[in-house]
């Protein structure tokens, strides 16, 4: 039971417009669907099924999931053996009923979904910063020697990294209890790893953040609409907002506390507590672990 109850609060954290929590996004095992459209793939660790045409972004994609699996195995004796499905349009559709670009991972057979091309919608939607970008921002893009173009696909690898991290979410042995929290923990394993190895890349995520909240704020910003909009029915900008506002914190936390962060939250958070927790305790248990998270939360509005 309790380890339903716990795959269910993941689905939802990971099915990201899902009509109901229980329904799956492929029309039978992922893993199956996806073998099931014959493509060329890339051999495990991580074996990656690519739309034609893709080989050099796939061999990227593989390289940094691979990095990332290594230093979760080494730092913390994950090993979690994720699987990548890298799509076009096309081939998304005939075995993922979300919409295309909207990353996603199985949680039970660890199958990643990620967009190939340009015209997935979260992909999309952060292409379409540049249009309000202030100078400071552009001016931090430029500096790391990178085009927009290639900084907004940039977070897409970024994206593949945090769905791995939604499987050491559950691994490591970590109930999030909330949407909000799988999404936040799930972005530390993300930027943890970049901020150790990747200081450049970590540094772009920043300044996504910053152009990110440079625009108005979408309709629905508070932890509670998280709560009651995420998986339902949110558009790709209010999501990609929530993502900043997590991973702004998830930097300014990681920053001081490292990998040691997800080791205290295992112990407070572990997976076997089997009553509900409710959504003020997530955040007092956060507040006495790294002061602030209250204050972070109360600025989205409750
Ligand atoms: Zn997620």
């Amino acid at each position: 039971m309790i380890v339903r109850r716990y795959l269910q609060v993941s689905w939802l954290g990971l099915s990201l417009v899902a009509p109901t929590v229980a329904q799956s996004q492929c029309p039978e095992p992922c893993l199956i669907a996806v073998r099931a459209l014959k493509l060329d793939s890339l051999p495990a660790p991580v074996q990656t099924y690519y739309s034609a045409g893709f080989q050099i972004r796939a061999t990227q994609d593989q390289a940094l999931l691979r990095e990332a699996e290594r230093f979760y195995a080494d730092s913390l004796g994950l090993g979690t053996g994720i699987s990548l499905a890298l799509l076009n349009a096309a081939d998304w559709k005939r075995v993922n009923n979300r919409p295309y670009g909207l990353p996603n991972l199985s949680i039970s057979d660890r199958v990643a979904f990620l967009s190939a091309t340009d015209d997935g919608v979260i992909t999309m939607d952060l292409l379409r910063l540049e249009a309000t970008l202030s100078d400071t921002v552009r001016a931090k893009v430029v500096r790391e020697g990178i085009s927009f173009a290639e900084f907004a696909r940039s977070m897409t690898d970024v994206i593949g990294l945090h769905e791995l991290g939604h499987t050491y979410v559950a691994s490591y042995g970590i109930n999030p209890h909330a949407s909000w929290f799988n999404e936040f923990l799930s972005s530390y394993f993300a930027f943890a790893f970049l901020q150790s190895t990747h200081p450049r890349q970590a540094r772009l995520i920043e300044a996504m953040i910053e152009a990110r909240l440079e625009r108005p704020p979408p309709a629905h910003t508070s932890l509670k609409d998280f709560e009651q909009f995420y998986g339902k029915a949110m558009s790709p900008d209010n999501i990609n907002w929530y993502q900043a506002i997590f991973m702004q914190q998830v930097a300014e936390v990681s920053r001081s506390k490292g990998l040691g962060f997800l080791q205290t939250v295992r112990d407070a958070f572990p997976v076997a507590e089997s009553d509900s927790v409710s959504a003020g305790t997530v955040l007092e248990r956060l507040e006495r672990i790294h002061p602030g998270f209250r204050a972070w939360a109360d600025r989205r509005g409750q």
